[in-house]
């Protein structure tokens, strides 16, 4: 079995950044991901960010996770392996992998988590019928395939993501027709769902899905108002879910973690202390796999955790470095979209002192 100093699980913009910010003070790092290709959600994201300039504002998302890579492309310190997956996290902080031809395990000093997150799904009639999917997969298909994925979608979920895939999908010629959502408000930017309603997709709260229709494949959706309970059956080929991520903690679960239910993180979530250490005092866990946000933020801890990481291993870090990084970080939240976040950062404060 090998040893390495640092193990990064997850290659999206957390990882990448912790991966830059722990060779630039010496530290020996292997980034582990399951793709061929680095940069996590990155890769499908063919809109430009919102944001600071210093997290690649008003570029668009493959373009960032290019910039991300460049810095570490190449180091000497730095080995990657692609194409191969985590398949768990052993006591004596051992991490194993599997690439198809073989097993391997490492022995880490450190590990650090940036596995991002998964789809959370819904229940309801027939919602298992070939052509209903996540957003995602639908992502996945259209952005990195180069599959178009569909004719007439359904969009269930108006938040960034369900906004923002309607777009895309829009872009490559398939019919939106429409966004359906439980709430009564939407709940992405306004400036996503102001560019739907101008291309004629109406987008109707206070709805759900209540089935999905068709025997051998979807042929309509069933959706219901949740004010008067009437119904409208909307012909498509395809339904897409885009309600939500969960945080990919399972590997850190393996490791006797403490975790809590803390919904404005996305649900469940590991107890984290200030510096991304969860109660294994050798695993970190950083990016959305910590809790649900963007990738701006998930950059910063990723930075900042890298920082963190690399004193931890005894090696001299840049105080004003982190100083920078908590600021950037701070001015990312401050604004009205990272409310809800530092609520979920303060209960996970109170349950970690409670505990
Ligand atoms: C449609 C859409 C639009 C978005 N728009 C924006 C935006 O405009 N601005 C913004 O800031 N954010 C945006 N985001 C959010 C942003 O993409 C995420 O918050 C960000 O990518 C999270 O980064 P991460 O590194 O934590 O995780 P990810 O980017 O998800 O990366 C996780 C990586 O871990 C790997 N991995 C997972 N499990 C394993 C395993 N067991 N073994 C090996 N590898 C594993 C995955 O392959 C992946 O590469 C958007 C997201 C979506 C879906």
């Amino acid at each position: 079995m090998r040893s390495v100093e640092c193990v990064i699980i997850g290659g999206g913009p957390a990882g990448l950044m912790a991966a830059k910010s722990l060779l630039e003070a010496g530290v020996r790092v292997l980034l582990i991901d399951r793709e061929r290709q680095l940069g996590g959600q990155l890769i499908k994201q063919t809109h430009k960010f919102f944001g600071a300039k210093e997290q690649y504002a008003k570029m668009r998302g493959f373009d960032i996770a290019k910039e991300l890579i460049k810095p570490i492309e190449n180091h000497p310190l730095l080995e990657v392996l692609l194409g191969t997956h985590v398949v768990a996290c052993y006591d004596g902080n051992i991490v194993s992998t599997y690439d198809q031809h073989q097993y391997q395990e490492f022995q880490a000093e450190k590990i650090i988590l940036a596995t991002g997150a998964s789809e959370k799904y819904l229940a309801f009639e027939n919602n298992d019928l070939p052509q209903i999917m996540g957003a995602g997969a639908i992502q996945t298909l259209m952005n990195v395939h180069g599959v178009l994925p569909a004719q007439e979608v359904v969009m269930i979920g108006s938040g960034n993501i369900g906004l923002i895939v309607s777009y895309q999908l829009l872009q490559a010629g398939v019919k939106v027709k429409a966004v359906i959502e439980a709430s009564d408000t939407i709940g992405g930017y306004n400036v996503h769902a102001s560019k739907l309603r101008r291309l004629g997709v109406p987008i109707m709260t206070n709805s759900t899905i209540a089935k999905g229709i068709g025997t051998e494949v979807l042929e309509a959706v069933e959706i219901v108002s949740l004010i008067d309970g009437s119904k409208t059956i909307i012909p498509c080929d395809t339904c897409c879910i885009a309600v939500g991520l969960s945080p990919s903690y399972q590997l850190a679960g393996m490791l006797g973690v403490e975790t809590a239910y803390i919904p404005e993180l996305g649900g469940e979530v590991v107890l984290l202390n200030e510096f991304y250490q969860s109660s294994h005092p050798d695993l970190y866990v950083i990016g959305d796999a910590g809790g649900i946000e963007e990738a701006s933020s998930a950059m910063m801890e990723g930075a900042l955790c890298g920082q963190y990481v690399a004193r931890s291993l005894s090696k001299e870090v840049d105080e004003s470095l982190i100083s920078d990084y908590l600021y950037q970080l701070t001015e990312l939240r401050n604004g009205p979209y990272g409310q809800k976040t530092m609520a979920g950062h303060l209960k996970m404060k109170e349950v970690n002192h409670a505990g």
